[in-house]
């Protein structure tokens, strides 16, 4: 259950899902199941809005769930025009 903010540096309690952004991962987790292969199951984390407007939570099989700073020149682009 998520109770508060994924940033490490923030950790504001959670208390309205309309505040901020919620991140879904499918992971494997180290354990395996019955037919040999790892247990999959779904971990949430959500971002305070303040987090949320430079800060994504990312999932890598090699580092795991981390806290990162939101990638630059996505929504810069968007909606733009070429002449
Ligand atoms: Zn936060």
């Amino acid at each position: 259950m998520v109770d508060s903010c994924a940033n490490p540096r923030c950790s504001k309690p959670l208390h309205y899902l309309r505040d901020g952004r919620i991140f879904i991962f499918d992971v494997a987790s180290a354990r395996l199941g019955p037919d040999g292969r790892p247990v999959r199951h779904v971990e949430h984390y959500w971002l305070c809005g303040t987090c949320a407007t430079s800060m994504v939570v990312d999932c890598c099989p090699e580092a795991g769930i981390s806290v990162q700073a939101k990638p630059v020149g996505r929504s810069v682009t968007q909606g733009m025009s070429v002449a």
